[in-house]
């Protein structure tokens, strides 16, 4: 049995050129490796990441987690079998002892929970998402996730005025991974042209995420411009859109502020008449993560009368009593799922399992700060999710997803494409 041997960190870059960890895992025949992303619009529930506070990177340095992982962390787990994921991650929630991972770092905690996974993958001598699928007890329903394509951006990861952040195109009406990339890629080079032909060239750079940044105020102008794109690229019937509204980032004093303060009831009726003209079917963080009696009340009427899938991003952050207190209280029928927001593979398998108890959708998630690492894309077959969010075809921080999408895609015998399963 492979044992651990060492776990070791080193301070290397995110996409928005952030310090961020890189963690080895070293067994004695194997190595496993993870890279950790970082948020900008994250939720005040997350894990918190242990940052330097000092002068170099402006304060956003890692030395302090890199010393956390090779001075303490690395002595607690040396001699575990690689294997036992649960132990070693139980290990580092008793050593931290926070409620939301202060002291050890949630970063530094899934820097390793993740490269151990990677590590205990090689040592059996699986691919990291059946290794996956086993610690989820998912090996018989491998299949591939609905990719959400980021391709407007806003909010906190642009520099636009557009209030909401994130506009999707879900390509669930086909028979492949491989034909759901390819129809994200088409329609977004065709919203290029588009955008050019109307904004001019430089309103065709990018914001952190991949998407497109133009000078764009509305989110109907947005929808237009995208349903334009989908339907010259001919995919109107096959892709639908969504929306990540990031609510907390524009809730000022208890209104939401959209030029004009909305309360919770006006921003209600507001979706209505987005989704009254647009083939919206995925609103994400519609209301702030507290501001829970307006969640029941969306999913009265928007996600049951509907049937729109309503998304806890800031409200679950892949907490497992998060998303049992949100099901408790019918306030969504999904959720994102990015394990840094809690610190270990662990705990997020338990809010995955604690979602599909509920019955809700589980869309695993990238960060706005992201990298190389292409984890989530295994994570998402593992677990059997119907959904992943990972940016515009575009910047290789995001194509390293979608490429080992379809590396993954191309093992399996069974092409089983989630988006025929989709409730929308
Ligand atoms: C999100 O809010 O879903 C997102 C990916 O952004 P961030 O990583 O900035 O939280
Ligand atoms: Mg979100």
């Amino acid at each position: 049995m492979e044992t651990i041997q060492e776990v070791k960190a080193i301070q290397v870059l995110d996409s928005r050129g952030n310090p961020t960890l890189k963690v080895y895992v070293r067994t004695e025949s194997q190595r496993g490796w993870a890279i950790v992303p970082s948020g900008a619009s994250t939720g005040v529930h997350e894990a918190m990441e242990l940052r330097d506070d000092k002068k170099p990177y402006h304060g956003k340095g890692v030395e302090k987690a890199v010393e956390t992982i090779n001075n303490i962390i690395s002595k607690e787990l040396i001699g575990i079998p690689v294997t036992e994921q649960f132990k070693i991650d139980g290990t580092m929630i008793d050593l931290d002892k926070t409620e939301n991972k202060s002291k050890l770092g949630g970063n530094a905690m899934i820097g390793v929970s993740l490269a151990t996974a990677r590590a205990a993958a090689a040592a059996q001598g699986e691919e990291l998402y059946e290794y996956i699928a086993g610690l989820y007890g998912n090996k018989d329903r491998l299949s591939l996730p609905v990719p959400l394509a980021n391709v407007i951006n806003g909010g906190k990861h642009a520099g636009n005025s557009l209030k909401f952040q994130e506009f999707m195109i879900i390509p669930r009406r086909v028979s492949s991974f491989a034909e759901a990339t390819r129809s994200i890629a088409e329609t977004y080079h065709v919203l290029k042209e588009l955008i050019r032909e109307r904004y001019g060239g430089t309103a065709t750079a990018v914001g952190d995420e991949g998407g497109f940044a133009p000078p764009i105020k509305s989110p109907q102008e947005a929808l237009a411009l995208i349903e334009e794109a989908v339907h010259k690229a001919g995919y109107n019937r096959v892709i639908a859109l969504g929306m990540d509204v990031a609510a907390s980032t524009f809730l000022v004093d208890g209104k939401y502020d959209l030029g004009m303060p909305l309360s919770p009831d006006e921003l209600i009726r507001y979706y209505e008449q987005l989704l009254d003209k647009h083939n919206v079917k995925s609103i994400e963080d519609p209301f702030g993560e507290d501001d829970l009696s307006a969640w029941t009340k969306i999913m009265e009427r928007l996600g049951k009368k509907r049937k729109i899938q309503i998304v806890g991003d800031d409200l679950t952050v892949t907490s497992e009593p998060r998303v049992r207190m949100a099901a408790g209280k019918g306030m969504c029928n999904a959720m994102i799922l990015k394990t840094n927001q809690v610190g270990t593979l662990t705990e997020a398998i338990a809010a995955a399992k604690a979602a599909e108890s509920s019955g809700w959708e589980i869309i695993v998630s990238h960060r706005s700060g992201d990298t190389e690492d292409p984890f989530i894309a295994d994570l998402a077959v593992g677990i059997g999710a119907s959904q992943i969010k990972l940016g515009a075809p575009c910047r290789a921080e995001r194509t390293s997803k979608y490429n080992r999408l379809l590396e993954i895609e191309s093992h399996l015998s069974k092409k089983d494409y989630a988006g025929k399963k989709l409730k929308f």
